[in-house]
């Protein structure tokens, strides 16, 4: 008989319901999961397309040496010893992991635990550090608390909805679709988009702002000083619950009208339209991702977002506030574990004396670092220098998706110790590994995640582990204990694990601390696998989340208040003579990340089958490009080749390509070789939306 299994989408943050149908055979389908608040039902082409990326071809099987198979205790044991031989000679911060938004939380939390609680080092990042970090800092900032305020109905119940550095109908589909829906129930909604490309999602936009490339901290600058002088401006709110309002004031004034027009490339009418809007209407969302977060300015953009929300109070109530969308299915899970370098776990600081002993208490840690971790291509910098020597790398592949790929390569090829946990056995990233280590996959493995709203779902598995393969928790679980760290890491389930996570969370947590779900910690296997999704926070003794924060202000700063956080001015311009283009990166509808999934699909690989660059007719006529011709890109830390895509949605003297394709799915087609490891000075996030290139006829 067929079996039915509630489990959650491995891709976007939008965190969809899915439910996986075995039959008889072993055969699997797929359905949205109707009950789930997320998607209610729905499922986009990616999701829909789940049970074609299940198969065994090219899966990694066994524990592998140097190229040989060997068995669990082999590997396990080479791992832990060289670790522990590395940090004997030259210190716990001689070792890192580099860890993924695709790691459920149970495996996220063993990692930063092994590698702050018991190896005593930072050094653990994510690729989440790629995709969301500059949010976190903006948040901290503001709210003294990495909190999302609101909740993805608010978008159904808003007036407007501004959607900036978001391709919201590629990258977050459901959500996009739930936005549309709304739209024509409610033909009064506006939608604003801005992006400097035309993007799919700009087709429902009753105002698309072609920005130019990082202008957004202008364009909210100049919003926010709009809205100081108009009837919108909440004085109520801003005297009962935030602080630092002149200061920021001052900095949105900076720029003269012209300067405004000059830094986010749009005329006065686009903009007085847009500012016209947003005072008038009174609830309103902002939505940023990437476009926003991949910047030198991230952390600032963010602040200079949630500036124009806290002014006119517009936060926390229904169908108003900044709302951070985040690209993969648990980089919020990961937040809350403390899988950046820079934070402890449950949303503790690792720089506050109290919260490190919290945390090592509660663990029986031997020792906490005092000091932060290094961030993702500071790590890897490290590790090139050789100031670390040994990296375990988790389900995630940084030859492809890091900026300055190639430099990264070049790092870990000369890396003395190199371990890779994966479920595939040939990827850019594992032909470096000494060590590698079979993972389970979506399906297969066990434990939860949390959505861009706060939402705590389970993904289960419905399939036999294949080969050898072993939860990533499991493998972290058995190297601390080899490691001599035993009865830390005596997990027997991820259902333990997220009852040790829940119990710390609540731990001496009297509310001052946002992330709290206390609620569960007493939560037994049969409990957990029982869960539904929830919105946290859950503290002990409750059983319902607040949907919503900070309308009536609460926020985390020992004060009480927010903070406005004075954003500065114009991203200088980074192109010459030798790289007159704008490089912008982003996602596709089809693919996620570097395909080691998606790739498997026929049926998603048919939407876009190869890397193309959006480019603008006059761009590819004074370039010489026919539609469909190659052409060569370049800027000063890397190459590509991939196809002309000759279009009026993309603006002049601008590039999109998107990041998915690795070298071993067309030659040369790697875009982050060619972005620079520059990154925003708060967040350590990487600029991926703004890269000076050159570009020519291949
Ligand atoms: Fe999965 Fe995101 Fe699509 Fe939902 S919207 S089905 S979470 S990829």
């Amino acid at each position: 008989m067929a079996t039915e299994v509630k489990t959650t989408c491995p891709y976007c943050g939008v965190g969809c319901g899915v439910i996986a149908t075995v039959g008889d055979g072993g055969s699997v389908s797929v359905k949205g999961d109707p009950d789930h608040p997320a998607n209610f039902g729905r499922l986009c082409s990616k999701g829909s397309a789940l049970a074609e990326t299940l198969d065994l071809e090219d899966r990694l099987l066994h524990p592998e040496i140097d190229g040989r198979s060997v068995d669990w205790d082999e590997a396990l044991d080479r791992v832990a010893k060289r670790f522990s031989r590395t940090i004997a000679e030259h210190g716990p911060d001689s070792v890192a992991f580099y860890v993924s938004g695709q790691l459920l939380t149970e495996d996220y939390y063993v990692a930063n635990k092994l590698m702050k609680g018991f190896i005593g080092s930072g050094n653990i990042d994510t690729n989440s550090r790629l995709c969301m970090s500059s949010s976190v800092a903006g948040h901290r900032r503001a709210f003294g608390a990495d909190t999302v305020p609101g909740c993805y109905e608010d978008l159904e119940l808003a007036d407007l909805v501004v959607l900036t550095g978001s391709n919201l109908a590629w990258c977050h589909p459901v959500l996009y679709q739930r936005l549309v829906a709304a739209k024509a129930a409610r033909p009064q909604m506006r939608v604003v988009v801005i992006d400097p490309r035309r993007t799919m999602t700009a087709d429902i936009a009753d105002l698309h702002l072609a920005i130019r490339p990082d202008g957004d901290v202008a364009l909210f600058n100049g919003l926010f000083a709009h809205l100081a002088a108009s009837p919108s401006v909440d004085q109520a709110y801003i005297s009962a619950h935030t602080s630092g309002f002149a200061e920021a004031f001052t900095a949105a004034c900076a720029l003269d009208a012209e300067g405004l027009t000059r830094a986010t490339g749009l005329g006065e009418a686009e903009l007085s339209a847009f500012f016209r809007l947003f005072e008038t209407t009174q609830k309103v969302v902002t939505c940023y991702s990437q476009g926003v977060n991949q910047s030198v300015a991230g952390t600032d953009k963010v602040n200079a977002i949630i500036n124009c929300h806290l002014a006119t109070g517009r936060i926390g109530r229904p169908g108003m506030g900044p709302f951070s969308l985040t690209g993969q299915p648990n980089a919020m899970g990961g937040r809350e574990v403390g899988g950046l370098a820079n934070m402890l776990a449950a949303h503790m600081d690792i720089e506050k004396a109290g919260h490190r002993d919290q945390v090592r208490r509660f663990w029986g840690a031997p020792m906490l670092p005092s000091k932060p971790g290094l961030k993702a291509v500071d790590m890897f910098r490290a590790v090139a220098d050789g100031r670390i020597k040994a990296i375990w790398i988790m389900a995630t592949n940084p030859v492809v998706s890091m900026p300055d790929a190639d430099a990264v390569e070049a790092a870990l090829k000369a890396c003395p110790f190199v371990v890779v946990s994966d479920v595939l056995k040939q990827t850019d990233t594992t032909r470096h590994a000494h060590v590698l280590l079979p993972s389970l996959g979506w399906g297969e493995k066990d434990g939860s995640v949390t959505n861009s709203e706060r939402r705590i779902s389970r993904q289960r598995g419905f399939l036999r582990p294949p080969g050898e393969a072993r939860p990533d928790w499991w493998q972290l679980a058995e190297v601390g204990h080899r490691m001599g760290f035993s009865g830390a890491f005596a997990y027997t389930s991820p259902s333990e694990i997220f009852a040790e996570h829940a119990g710390l969370s609540g731990f001496e947590n009297d509310g001052r601390r946002d992330f709290d779900i206390g609620a569960h910690a007493s939560i037994d296997t049969a409990g957990y696998d029982a869960l539904t999704p929830f919105q946290w926070p859950q503290p002990r003794g409750t059983e319902s989340a607040a949907t919503r924060f900070f309308a009536d202000g609460g926020f985390y700063h020992p004060d009480g208040r927010a903070r406005f956080i004075a954003a500065a001015g114009e991203v200088a311009d980074r192109l010459s003579e030798a790289f007159p283009f704008t490089l912008n990166t982003g996602r596709v509808r089809d693919h996620w990340h570097t395909m080691t999934r998606t790739g498997k699909s026929a049926r998603l690989s048919a939407h876009i089958g190869e890397p193309f660059a959006e480019i603008h007719p006059r761009d590819a006529m004074e370039l010489g490009l026919s539609p469909a011709d190659l052409v060569a890109l370049e800027s000063p830390y890397g190459a590509a080749i991939v196809r002309a895509l000759i279009t009026e949605r993309q603006a002049r003297g601008n590039l999109f390509v998107p990041m998915h394709w690795s070298d071993q799915f067309a030659a040369k087609a790697r875009i982050d070789a060619l972005v620079p490891p520059i990154t925003d000075p708060v967040s350590g996030q990487p600029a991926s939306k703004n890269v000076a290139v050159s570009a020519r006829r291949f």
